[in-house]
């Protein structure tokens, strides 16, 4: 059986490995030779979104999947078919452009920070009448990390925030006040299965994921995250992982970002639940019965940004789980991960704090 996978990042990097031990073969369509995906796998050589070159893998493999939001859903439309791809393109053509995210948060009845269209500058006038300062406004294309948003105070840092995204279509939010940042990873097969994870606390810094704690401690949460992402899978007759980030508040869960693939806020699973939300999304799209997604005592995961620490210090520390991604390094780039797993909450704490310090976050 072989996979397509579009985009040779970490993320389609750990999906080959998952699938690797199913006896799943897979090959990559990526710019880059070299990257991180292509260091595990078959990769052809171009860009990801030229319709000659995704014909090309689809005809070599049994399903097509990809591990990059910035694909072009129409392209995917036209070009592969008769072979099947998942997660739904049209999932991906919702989720990669924050406005339809939004609307479709307010669709499914899911609550979700007050927005603003924005399309000029004469939108940027009426932010203040419907939205308290800080507002953040957002690029509603190809934003991640951080990237494509800016804190804004008032309506002069409005106006130059909107000129530094580039002046194009953006969406103004009001300043969620949370208590903690959560996510809930997913999985549907094709008969309608699903399988959830327990939710995760995630440590975002400057819009950039550093740390995960999983699963919370109370449970209290979990069945109304469920119901956002089973909403979510049944619109699209979805198949796959899928992601949403939500703020905790006072009033309950906000839901904030939609993501149709494998999860930086899930790389615990690998070791410290039952079935990797990797193998889960490979079992889901070849048609495989789903994995159990219990956790196995209490996970921590940090992300390795911009440089690794030295091996032999990392290496040194007991239980730990180190992945190093293969990627050259360069400030803020997600470069590896750490992971410990352990049975006792508070001992988990301890280690992850010596971690932090080794890491340096
Ligand atoms: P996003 O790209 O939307 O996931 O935003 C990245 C991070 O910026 C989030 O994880 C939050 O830490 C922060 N952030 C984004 N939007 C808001 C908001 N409306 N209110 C408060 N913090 C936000």
């Amino acid at each position: 059986v072989k996979v397509g996978i579009i985009g040779a990042g970490q993320l389609g990097r750990m999906l080959a490995l998952a699938g690797y031990r199913l006896g799943v073969r897979t090959v990559f369509l990526d710019p880059d030779g070299e990257s991180s995906g292509s260091q595990v796998g078959r990769t052809i050589v171009g860009e990801i979104n030229d319709a000659a070159r995704i014909r090309e893998l689809a005809a070599e493999v049994d399903v097509l999947t990809f591990d990059i939001e910035s694909l072009a859903p129409e392209i995917l439309a036209e070009t592969a078919i008769g072979t099947p791809i998942y997660p739904p393109p049209a999932a991906l053509a919702v989720t990669r452009d924050r406005l339809f995210e939004k609307r479709l948060f307010g669709e499914i009845g899911f609550p979700t920070a007050a927005y603003l269209r924005i399309d000029s500058s004469q939108d940027l006038a009426t932010v203040p009448s419907t939205l308290d300062w800080p507002v953040v406004l957002k690029a509603r294309r190809l934003g991640y990390d951080g990237r494509g948003q800016r804190i804004v105070r008032n309506q002069a840092e409005l106006a130059t925030a909107w000129e530094t995204l580039g002046g194009g279509a953006a969406i103004a939010e009001a300043w969620v006040d949370f208590e903690r940042e959560l996510s809930l990873i997913g999985v549907r097969d094709s008969a309608g299965n699903t399988a959830f994870y327990p939710l995760s606390e995630n440590i975002h810094d400057g819009g950039i994921l550093t740390s995960t704690f999983a699963p919370l401690e109370d449970d209290t949460l979990q069945s109304d995250a469920e119901e956002c992402l089973l909403a979510i899978m049944r619109k699209f007759d979805y198949r796959g992982v899928l992601a949403v980030e939500f703020f905790q508040a006072r009033s309950g869960l906000i839901a904030n970002e939609i993501a149709p693939r494998v999860h930086n806020s899930g790389h615990w699973t690998i070791e410290g639940a039952d079935t990797s939300q990797f193998e889960n999304h490979i079992r889901a799209i070849l048609g495989l019965p789903l994995g159990s997604t219990a956790a196995r005592g209490c996970s921590v995961m940090v992300n390795l940004l911009g440089e690794i620490p030295p091996r032999d210090v990392l290496l040194r520390v007991p239980g730990l789980y180190f992945h190093d991604y293969g990627k050259t390094p360069r400030p803020l780039r997600k470069l590896g991960h750490c992971t410990i797993v352990d049975t006792d909450r508070k001992r988990l704490e301890t280690r992850a704090r010596d971690l932090r310090n080794i890491v340096k976050l």
